[in-house]
């Protein structure tokens, strides 16, 4: 099944984590496919998780995990018999469920979480708390995680060892995306100065500096309302 693209596609959550972030290191991250066979949580937000972004919750997370082959064909892999006439949606793949192995769901930074396949009505905030038992066994685990990441800020750090990281919100669209700043130049920026490259057709961007083990925000045009400054 394709899903559809939401109308949201966490363009305020990667405003609120340029604003939440702007001065403070943010961890560098990575993923991997590992066997983890014990009871898992879903992780409990704080309002500015991606969780709590309509139409936002999860989808990106799945591309993450669609990234692995071991994610290509599954489904929804709780087993636990709670599944009520309105689990609909069991047990289609419908999200990259943010888990931990904490009951309260809080993950602590710098702890790692986990993304399994879940469909929509365990991914629910309504499952908060309950202990998924779960067969299939590879999940992802996920370094670096930070309180209100995004899949895609994630993304942008994982393996990522390039100076400087370009992360933009195209005119007209919802997505985002990002490129290292240097293949920026090489495709075709080289003769103009960086504020120029900022201007148009790109929108509203932070500039991401690795920095030992962590990236810093050096420059954006991003404040929490979506507003330029
Ligand atoms: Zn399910």
């Amino acid at each position: 099944m394709k899903l559809l693209m939401p109308s949201a596609t966490g363009v305020e959550v990667v405003r609120a984590f340029v604003a939440m972030y702007r001065g403070k290191m943010i961890q560098s991250t990575s993923a991997d496919v590992i066997d983890y066979p014990g009871v898992l949580y879903n992780v409990t937000g704080s309002t500015k998780d991606p969780k709590a972004v309509k139409g936002y919750k999860g989808l990106a997370w799945k591309a993450l995990l669609k990234e692995y082959p071991d994610f290509y064909e599954t489904s929804c892999y709780v087993t636990n018999p709670i599944l009520s006439k309105r689990a609909t949606s069991h047990p289609g793949f419908d999200v990259g469920g943010h888990m931990t192995p904490n009951p309260s769901g809080v993950v602590q930074r710098g702890a790692d979480s986990y993304l399994m396949p879940l469909c929509k009505w365990h991914n629910s905030t309504r499952r908060n708390g309950t202990a998924f038992s779960h067969s299939k066994t590879k999940v992802l685990k996920l370094r670096g995680y930070m309180e209100g990441d995004s899949a895609i800020t994630f993304a942008m750090r994982m393996g990522n060892n390039h100076a400087h990281t370009l992360l933009f919100l195209a005119p007209g669209s919802k997505k985002w995306d990002f490129i290292a700043l240097s293949d920026a130049v090489k495709q075709g920026f080289d003769r103009v100065p960086l504020k120029a490259i900022l201007t148009s057709p790109i929108q509203e961007y932070a500039i991401f500096e690795k920095r030992d083990d962590g990236f810093y925000i050096v420059s954006s045009n991003i404040s929490e309302g979506g507003s330029k400054d």
